[in-house]
């Protein structure tokens, strides 16, 4: 994954390395919004190993996947929705 950290003044920020080189759009924020941004705007859908089906959340492990949607109360609703409904 192609994202750096460095120590900044006051917190640690992150770049997205990605971006660097576009002079209008470096994206430097806390770790899990670069890593989220990395994996939604540079990895297509079928890179990435997992990925949420509601909102494309990217990531890499299961786990992450599962915490995501348990994170998520407007996904376990939607999810809870299909599940009476059925699927089509
Ligand atoms: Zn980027
Ligand atoms: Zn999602």
């Amino acid at each position: 994954m192609s994202v750096s950290s460095f120590n900044g003044q006051r917190r640690r920020a992150y770049q997205c390395l990605k971006c660097y080189h576009r002079m209008d759009k470096v994206y430097i924020e806390a770790k899990y919004r670069v890593y989220n941004h990395f994996l939604k705007e540079h990895m297509s859908l079928d890179q990435a190993p997992f990925y949420c089906r509601l909102c494309l959340f990217r990531c890499f492990k299961r786990e992450e996947l599962d915490k995501h949607f348990s994170s998520f109360r407007r996904h376990q609703l939607v999810l809870q929705e299909k599940e009476h409904t059925g699927q089509p």
